[in-house]
């Protein structure tokens, strides 16, 4: 007999921990967590580049079910955030349900047994529930650039860093200026010898601000776990604060846009590179960055702005002007492939169909974020449409896992209505059509190749967290398990 269990859980980050907690509390405990990698932390297992941290504020790094007052930064780095998700696997004691080093192969849809038949690197198994948890930013990018094999020195990607490759006194390109670049740059500037940044649009940036959270602060939290609580409200509105005001033109981000000329006019004092790096859309067209030391370590005398990287050669880069450059170690800080998530092509639904494959004839959308027509019982945590230019999205994932549970702690079988999911995208792409993400003059991975913007929710956490805190099941075909035509061996 294959192994049977309730939920199978693909990811074991912010999502997938989170999801596993909610439904073992509404008694869904038989369940199974798959993780690719051999250790729990999602994109904060995965991000381990120097300089890498939250670039919102820490509180918004926890889940609401296991608060943290601990956070010793306003910013926490990679290895606290990481740590803490180990640390909330310890206190729910989901080890036991958690299967590191194991990869979905293929899970497909079995509609006369109504389970999904599993196969992974370390066995087969079926389950009622198939949950994706695998992160919106998950699959590097990795630019296809004329004569990259041919490179003759080390090439990674800041979301796989070689802590093999030692960077000190290397001359090194970093490709692109986005979240990652930004915070790789100034960790890397003092240790090597020449830094190439090869910039093709420049970021609007905005202080940062970070600082540690003095002991003091850390134990009143913990002394008084509503103070914590309004501490996470407080940060969560605040950020809501700033989509609001930049979201659409007007004063508030025309406030933005004078802060961050402000910020890079007192950081850059040199005209020709203050005019290099000066974006010429409007701000929060691409996300906004926060630094403090981004612009300084512009500034240093081994760090060089170039235009776009055009040709690899065996020996250095050539940028978009035709000028060669020797380095020894080239950095990919391209971001991620958001248009084809890792688990798609894997998943195959009631009709035989991948995931990928219903993607690219319906534009990439979900209902709600969370659930596609043709494949019963899967849900998809951090969706289409759920990412964010703003806050943290783990704050969406807890909105979606809140919708999930009583659907699933319900036992039945539900299939979104193909009609439901095609209105929801519509007012989806209605809502979006007017902000800055699609009218402020940039191009970004927020859209694929149509322009349909695929990735950002239109509004804020909160009004995401409303319409997700009932699950609808008028929007769903259900059906109960004995209606079965054949049992799961
Ligand atoms: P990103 O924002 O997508 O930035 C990629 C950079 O690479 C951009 O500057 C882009 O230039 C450039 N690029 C991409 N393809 C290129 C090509 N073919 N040639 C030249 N340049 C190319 O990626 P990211 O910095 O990894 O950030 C992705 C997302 O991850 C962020 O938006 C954020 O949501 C998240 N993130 C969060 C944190 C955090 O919390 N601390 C940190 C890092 C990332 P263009 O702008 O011209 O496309």
């Amino acid at each position: 007999m294959t192994e049977h269990v309730r939920a199978c859980i693909v990811g074991a980050g912010f999502s997938g921990i989170g999801a596993a907690i909610s439904l073992r509390r509404a008694g869904v405990v038989d369940l199974a967590i798959l993780e690719r990698g051999s250790q729990v932390g999602g994109a904060w297992r995965a991000n381990t580049y120097p300089g890498c941290a939250c670039d919102v504020q820490s509180r918004l790094y926890e889940l609401a079910v296991a608060p943290w007052p601990g956070w010793t930064r306003k910013f926490a780095g990679q290895a606290e955030i990481r740590d803490y998700l180990e640390q909330v696997v310890e206190i729910f004691g989901l080890g036991s349900d958690i299967r590191l080093d194991t990869e979905v192969l293929r899970a497909h849809w079995d509609d006369g047994a109504l389970v999904w038949r599993i196969s992974t690197t370390r066995g087969d198994l079926t389950a009622d529930v198939l949950i994706s948890a695998c992160g919106g930013l998950t699959e590097p990018e990795y630019p296809r650039v004329p004569g990259a094999e041919d490179f003759q020195g080390p090439i990674m990607h800041t979301a796989r860093w070689d802590h093999g490759v030692d960077l000190a006194g290397k001359r090194v390109a970093v490709v692109g200026t986005g979240a990652s670049a930004i915070q790789v740059i100034p960790a890397i500037a003092p240790e090597v010898d020449e830094l190439l940044v090869m910039q093709r649009t420049p970021p609007w940036v905005l202080p940062r601000r970070d600082r540690a959270v003095p002991e003091w602060y850390r134990s009143a939290l913990a002394a008084v776990p509503p103070l914590q609580q309004a501490m996470r409200g407080a940060s969560s509105w605040a950020r809501e604060v700033q989509l609001l005001s930049f979201t659409r033109q007007g004063p508030f981000r025309a406030l933005g846009e004078r802060m961050a000329r402000r910020h890079l006019e007192k950081q850059v004092p040199d005209p020709a590179l203050r005019a290099k790096v000066t974006p010429h859309y409007d701000m929060g067209c691409k996300r906004i960055l926060v630094s403090d030391d981004y612009y300084p370590a512009l500034m240093r005398a081994n760090v060089t702005v170039t235009p776009a990287l055009a040709r690899i050669t065996p020996r250095g880069v050539v940028d978009a002007d035709g000028v060669e450059h020797d380095v020894d170690v080239i950095i990919w800080a391209t971001g991620f492939n958001v248009l084809h998530p890792p688990l798609a092509s894997h998943v195959v639904g009631r009709e035989g169909e991948t995931l990928e494959t219903a993607f690219h004839r319906n534009g990439m959308t979900a209902y709600r974020g969370t659930t596609v027509a043709g494949f019963p019982n899967f849900y998809m945590l951090q969706g289409p449409n759920t990412g964010l230019g703003h806050s943290s999205v783990v704050l969406m994932s807890e909105a979606q896992i809140d919708y999930l549970t009583p659907a699933i702690a319900s036992g039945l079988v539900h299939e979104v209505d193909p009609d439901r999911q095609a209105g929801y995208s519509r007012d989806i792409d209605e809502r979006l059509a007017s902000t800055v993400w699609q009218q402020g003059g940039c191009q970004s991975w927020y859209q694929n190749e149509h322009g349909r913007n695929v990735s950002l929710w239109p509004g804020t956490t909160h009004g995401f967290a409303r319409i997700m805190r009932r699950f609808d099941p008028e929007a769903y075909r259900i059906r109960h398990k004995k209606e079965r035509t054949h049992v799961a061996t």
